[in-house]
């Protein structure tokens, strides 16, 4: 039972013409509307591709500045313990004026610090930007 395109009458099977509005039933209103849905399922196909695209590189860039800066953190904390430990702090309360003095200066020409601050700033200053 063909129904017709154009003005959704119900015809009689084989009927060339709508028994209705008179519009062409059959293979060419069939094929007409197959083209049709066809174009529009690749328009949302196309429509999602880029929200899904969109969406990602959306996601990509927080996600990979999180990482990044998570990771420059715990390895300058990493270094800066180390670091610490090797300049003969931690300082506290008790401890000496000179004893200050030598640790800031330890921990202000320790290399593997100062690369580590060094990265950690540039990776953040770098995805502010
Ligand atoms: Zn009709």
């Amino acid at each position: 039972m063909p129904i017709c395109t154009a003005c959704g009458e119900k015809n009689p099977d084989n009927t060339p013409r709508c028994i209705k509005c008179g519009v062409a039933l059959g293979h060419q209103a069939r094929a007409k509307v197959d083209a049709q849905r066809a174009t529009v399922a690749k328009t949302v196909r196309i429509i999602f591709t880029v929200i899904v695209v969109v969406l990602v590189l959306l996601a990509i860039k927080p996600a990979y500045e999180a990482a990044g800066t998570a990771y420059f953190r715990y390895r300058l904390n990493t270094v800066k313990e180390a670091a610490i430990k090797s300049c003969g702090g931690p300082i506290t309360e008790t401890s000496m004026g000179y004893q200050k003095d030598q640790f800031d200066k330890c921990m202000s020409t320790d290399e593997t610090l100062q690369t580590a601050q060094t990265n950690f700033d540039n990776f953040t200053h770098a995805s502010k930007s």
